[in-house]
């Protein structure tokens, strides 16, 4: 990484900042911003607090203000100076980041760049409702993906929600939350019973996050009274029911498994590497 004064190599860092509470940046996210001379972070959803890795006189933009062909005008210069970019995106980069293009407008130019993962809204949200999205038994996946709406980039035909909503495990849904109505009706079409526990979890990590659980069949409701229409995932799925949600226990630590890193207590003779 550049010691940050415009001599290193030039490179472009994909940074996933977090959900939001600053002390959820990594420490390699860190360092990738305080080896930056220029900063592009996602005012929208990154706190500003992680700019206090930004070293001192480092260009601090603003990207929820900027377009793709201006952010690539980033790439241009940090090519003709030799500069060093953070790109900052909340959560983790991979996911809803939009970074696949930025990838594709570093490669034409031959611009270095490398992705920092960060810890997605997916796991705070989950660790905000307090709950395993994979509960041995009920659920062992978990489908990511949004509704779509008219003005969102375009979701594939075979990936609408009540189609992906016929696997009835655990679903996570981002940018979702402008819909409501549609949102439920896409669930419900795709077979998940009324009665499906569901977690809305607003700004997860930040200091005013919000938490509703509530049955699928009062989902839309739930989320106009809470006015939460942006900046929030939901899950749903039978893997969120209350206490053991009628799952089983996991093999990785019942005394009858073995497995790489323990024997078995009680049946020697069992031999598994299931988890
Ligand atoms: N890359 C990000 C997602 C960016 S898309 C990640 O890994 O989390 C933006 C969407 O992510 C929001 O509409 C919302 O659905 C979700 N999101 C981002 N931050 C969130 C947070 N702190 N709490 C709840 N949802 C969040």
């Amino acid at each position: 990484m550049s010691g940050g004064s415009g001599a290193g190599r030039p490179k472009v860092w994909f940074v996933g900042a977090g959900p939001g509470a600053a002390d959820l940046l990594t420490f390699r996210g860190a360092a990738a911003i305080a080896g930056a001379d220029v900063v592009v972070w996602a005012g929208s959803l990154v706190s500003p607090e992680v700019l206090v890795h930004a070293r001192h006189g480092a260009e601090l933009l603003d990207s929820s203000k900027l377009t793709l062909e201006r952010v690539a005008a980033v790439y241009d210069r940090a090519l003709a100076e030799r500069l060093v970019v953070a790109r900052v995106h909340s959560g983790d980069p991979t996911l809803y980041g939009a970074v696949q293009e930025q990838i594709a407008e570093c490669d034409r130019r031959g611009l270095a760049w490398e992705i920092v993962p960060g810890v997605s809204s997916l796991g705070a949200a989950a660790a905000a409702v307090g709950h395993e999205l994979t509960v041995p038994g009920v659920s062992q996946s978990v489908v990511l993906t949004r509704l779509a709406t008219r003005t969102s980039s375009s979701v594939p035909a075979h990936e609408q929600v009540r189609e992906l909503a016929r696997s009835r495990t655990t679903m996570a849904l981002f940018l979702s939350c402008s819909r409501p109505r549609a949102l439920q009706a896409e669930l419900e079409a795709g077979g998940y019973p009324p009665q499906t526990p569901c977690a809305v979890v607003y700004r997860a990590s930040w200091p005013d996050e919000v938490v509703v659980r509530c049955p699928l069949a009062e989902l839309a409701e739930r989320l106009r009274s809470a006015r939460i229409h942006k900046q929030a995932l939901v899950l749903v799925g039978p893997a969120l029911a209350d206490a053991d949600g009628g799952g089983c226990r996991s093999n990785l630590y019942h005394p009858a498994f073995s497995h790489e890193f323990r024997r078995a207590e009680a049946h020697p003779e069992v031999a598994d590497d299931s988890t």
